[in-house]
């Protein structure tokens, strides 16, 4: 009897873990080591409000409850990062987080850098009236098309949902515009492997009918951690290239 306890107790502890490749579950502990800081700065009801500051700039954005707040404190290692900063209210206004992290060069050398994680309001805030969320679209597209500093922008969409019209909306606004961004599926871990890959096909599949190339796509799990390497080493690629870029202009 005790054996089956046991038994049932390591079978559903694991089973959450059992699709992932071995490799994404042990890398957790690299995800959080490039990430070394996140402090809360300021919240910014505009564009010309946010802070006055050359650091590149990566946004997160998606609608309300898509696992936005889950996915920023699994990527700084800290579960209180986003939720202590967003008190009522704040949720629809422009969070900024200074990050410090580690670059790792050519030489394989290490350096700290610093840039800025930006947790945007969700579109299409379900609570909200029609002027509200018109505002909230308003700030969200000036945030997006006058913020110099950002150089992606993280869409969020949960991958157990079907490709909803607001998200495609959104996305189809950030081509014409010429936002750089990319996909962001969260919540992996609710799905069983193949219906997770089945989903993210199908929606990627969906983007192609009016895209001729895919943006990146990432797959994460706040839960699991899942993706979280992936992710972090994109945003470390990026920082590497503007560090490459802004020496060879020094030089
Ligand atoms: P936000 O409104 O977009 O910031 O969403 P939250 O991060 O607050 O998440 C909304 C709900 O989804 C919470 O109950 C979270 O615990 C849950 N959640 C978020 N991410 C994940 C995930 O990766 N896996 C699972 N199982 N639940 C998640």
């Amino acid at each position: 009897m005790l054996f089956f306890q046991l038994y049932k107790y390591l079978y559903f502890s694991c089973r959450k873990f059992a699709y992932l490749p071995k490799k994404q579950y042990l890398c957790r502990a690299k995800v959080f080591k490039m990430i070394k800081n996140a402090s809360y700065i300021i919240s910014s009801p505009d564009v010309k409000d946010c802070p006055q500051s050359t650091l590149p700039e990566y946004a997160f954005i998606g609608r309300s409850n898509v696992g936005k707040s889950s996915l920023i404190n699994m990527l700084c290692h800290n579960p209180k990062l986003a939720k202590t900063s967003q008190k009522p209210g704040k949720t629809l206004l422009i969070n900024h987080f200074l990050v410090e992290s580690q670059l790792s060069n050519i030489q394989s050398s290490i350096s700290n850098i610093q840039w800025h994680l930006v947790d945007l309001p969700g579109y299409g805030y379900a609570q909200a009236g029609q002027k509200q969320r018109d505002a909230l679209k308003r700030m969200i597209e000036r945030y997006c098309l006058l913020r110099e500093q950002l150089v992606c922008l993280f869409v969020l969409v949960d991958c157990r949902h079907e490709p909803q019209k607001i998200d495609l909306e959104f996305i189809r606004w950030l081509g014409e515009s010429g936002v750089p961004f990319a996909i962001v599926f969260t919540k992996g871990d609710k799905l069983g492997r193949m219906r997770l890959q089945d989903n993210v096909e199908a929606y990627k599949n969906r983007l192609l009918d009016e895209w001729e190339e895919l943006p990146p796509v990432f797959v994460t799990s706040s839960e699991t951690g899942l993706g979280g390497e992936e992710l972090t080493n994109y945003i470390e690629s990026i920082n590497r290239d503007l560090v490459t870029a802004g020496s060879r202009d020094n030089e």
